[in-house]
């Protein structure tokens, strides 16, 4: 099974200008996350060879892909927009790369057919695009894309304008199909949720670059850049002012006061500017007023409001420095206004790079 090995991939257009690195092994399924205009659909482009870099190289399965015309690169796409053939049928749809490919009518139907029941659209295969529902038009548009059989399948978007009950559903079928067919795939998300929820390697994707990589579970758990950290929204991330040892303990001083670091956060680079991530999940609510008892850390800031999220509420809150937010027990409802003070628990707080 092939891989994926992007180096020093290089593109400009105006004032915006791509550098990426990027590796994905055989069989896994990558989510590229980022703002708006950092890059993602360009670089999705650049691999699919519907733009040209202009310095670097794309391995796939140890082929270059530079230089190669879109159809020679055996790279799949898929976009939000679905992208099918209105004049044709969903079966004609989905059999016509292998039409082109010069496979005989048999071998299609049943290429189709097995496509067509694997995403639930067995009965649907005589339709055109426009008596079908948005759902069902992406389910034609992943069959075709997986029926040509590529080595990797890119994905832009391709959830993003159905209802969220169809994305959540559509969401762990494409990923079972791409799976079972052997092929790796790429895809961009603007939605941090479907993205944990489907990668295999999370990349996180700022100004042209890819400033994280790794398990989901990884960045989640230890986010190396204030930028990964701000975007999966673990906690607060706080800047950096100074460093003060307290007997072992490192506290690192912030505008809303001074945390101790984690065990495994105090190596690392010290250059350049810091930030501090205070895990939801480590910040216990206390009653605002507490004195903290020696060795307590105690963030505090006033209610600007709070969003219902299930099991969980997000409380924003206005602190001495700036406006932080923090995900606590949705039985806690503070009132706009109030004073909410939580203690540091546990493991501590995280140190990043970058403000
Ligand atoms: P993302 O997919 O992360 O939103 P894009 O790859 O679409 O980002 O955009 C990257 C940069 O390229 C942005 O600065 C954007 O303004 C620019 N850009 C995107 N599409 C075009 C286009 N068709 N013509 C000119 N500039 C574009």
């Amino acid at each position: 099974m092939p891989s994926l090995d992007i180096r020093e991939l290089e593109y400009r257009s105006g004032d915006f200008a791509l550098h990426v690195d990027l590796g994905l092994e055989a069989g896994e399924y990558g989510l590229i996350v980022g703002p708006s205009g950092s890059g993602k659909s360009t670089l999705l482009r650049l691999v699919a060879g519907l733009l040209e870099a202009s310095s670097g190289s794309i391995e796939l399965g140890g082929r270059e892909l530079r230089g190669l015309a879109p159809e020679e690169r055996r790279v799949g796409l898929v976009f939000q927009d679905y992208a099918l053939f209105p004049h044709l049928s969903a079966r004609g749809n989905i059999e016509y790369g292998l039409k082109l490919a010069g496979l005989g009518r048999s071998e299609r139907r049943k290429a189709s057919q097995a496509l067509g029941s694997a995403f639930h659209i067995g009965e649907l295969l005589d339709r055109l695009p426009s008596a079908l529902s948005g759902g069902e038009q992406q389910r034609v548009a992943l069959a075709r894309s997986l029926a040509a059989k590529p080595d990797l399948l890119l994905l832009d978007e391709p959830l993003s304008s159905l209802d969220p009950s169809l994305r959540r559903e559509l969401r762990a079928e494409i990923k079972e199909r791409v799976t079972d067919a052997g092929v790796m795939a790429l895809q961009v998300s603007h939605d941090l949720e479907e993205a944990l929820a489907m990668a295999d390697r999370l990349f996180v994707m700022d100004a042209g670059r890819i400033v994280e990589a790794g398990r989901p579970e990884n960045i989640w758990e230890r986010p190396r850049t204030a930028f990964a950290a701000r975007l999966v929204g673990r906690g607060p991330v706080l800047q950096v002012e100074a460093f003060e040892s307290l007997g072992t303990v490192l506290l690192a001083r912030t505008a809303e006061g001074a945390f101790p670091l984690g065990i495994g956060s105090r190596e690392g680079s010290r250059k350049g500017p810091l930030s501090l991530l205070l895990p939801s999940d480590r910040l216990e609510p206390i009653k605002a007023g507490t004195v903290p008892a020696s060795g307590e850390h105690i963030l505090q800031g006033q209610v600007l409001g709070s969003s219902y999220a299930g099991a969980t509420r997000k409380i924003g809150l206005q602190g001495k420095g700036g406006r932080f937010e923090v995900s606590v027990g949705a039985e806690h409802c503070p009132q706009a206004g109030e004073t909410m003070a939580f203690r540091l628990t546990g493991a501590g707080a995280i140190l990043l790079e970058g403000a």
